[in-house]
């Protein structure tokens, strides 16, 4: 049997770990572990030169402040070409927060705008003096047929325009505070606002990613194994209970098999 292995770039870890986001690469080389895949994890930094990704399987970038943000922008936007061929031929990627924002055209952040690498035709914004969206966040995601958990905390509202969702918002606020609309899904490509880590509590996201990944690569590949997600599964529920059962939430007609 074929060996498979996946080569997980993680960019800018020492700008963009805001609230852990690496804890993401932790969770996806563990669910590789223990299924016996092999994984390597790559670290693009600020020192790095050329962005090669003809062997890249899956990249992460977390969140960051704005400061973070704006020093991070000037050289992200050199990788504009690189970043777009490989989303556009189905590499997976997911961005937290920061740089989510990033990926898109701009954040203007009050009297200060940070230039995106603009892969993604999104901006954002926040007004001088605007409250940040931060707490808990419990969303419905179609693309997993299932609920993720998370927390957040930005000051950036984001217009997604005509691309999909990750989810809708139960609980919290996601891309802005009036569209129920949390992040934003196009080809292999997840941007969200939810830090958590996301991952440790959203197994199956987790796994949604790995399979898209390992398929990308490995087109006969026929699906992961399953894993005792119980703790995993437990912290998960325990998560959506506190959530459903407050007087915040936003829709309560939902979820019959979250
Ligand atoms: N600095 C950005 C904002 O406040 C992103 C914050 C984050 O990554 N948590 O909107």
């Amino acid at each position: 049997m074929e060996k498979y292995k996946l080569n997980i770039l993680y960019m800018y870890p020492e700008l963009l770990n805001m609230y852990y986001d690496v804890g993401n690469i932790r969770c996806l080389s563990k669910r590789l572990e223990w299924r016996n895949i092999d994984y390597e994890i790559i670290e693009f930094t600020m020192e790095s030169d050329n962005l090669d990704l003809t062997n890249v399987d899956l990249i992460f970038i977390g969140g960051g402040s704005d400061r973070e943000q704006m020093i991070v922008s000037n050289t992200l936007r050199k990788f504009k070409d690189e970043l777009t061929d490989y989303i556009e031929d189905g590499g997976s990627l997911l961005a937290i927060c920061g740089g989510y924002q990033l990926l898109g055209k701009y954040y203007q952040a009050g009297g200060e705008k940070i230039e995106g690498v603009g892969v993604l035709d999104i901006c954002t914004q926040s007004a001088e003096g605007e409250k940040r969206l931060t707490g808990d966040i419990l969303i419905q995601s179609d693309l997993i047929g299932h609920t993720i958990i998370g927390f957040e905390n930005h000051g950036g509202r984001t217009q997604i325009g005509d691309y999909e969702p990750l989810g809708r918002t139960l609980y919290g606020y996601g891309n802005d505070d009036t569209s129920n609309e949390e992040g934003l899904v196009y080809k292999n490509l997840i941007g969200t606002y939810l830090h958590g880590p996301i991952l440790p509590k959203n197994p199956k996201l987790a796994d949604y990613i790995l399979t898209k990944a390992l398929k990308h690569k490995y087109p006969d590949f026929d699906g992961l194994s399953e894993l005792d997600d119980i703790l995993e599964n437990q912290a998960h529920d325990h998560m959506v209970n506190r959530l459903l059962g407050s007087k915040n939430l936003i829709h309560s007609n939902f979820i019959k098999n979250h």
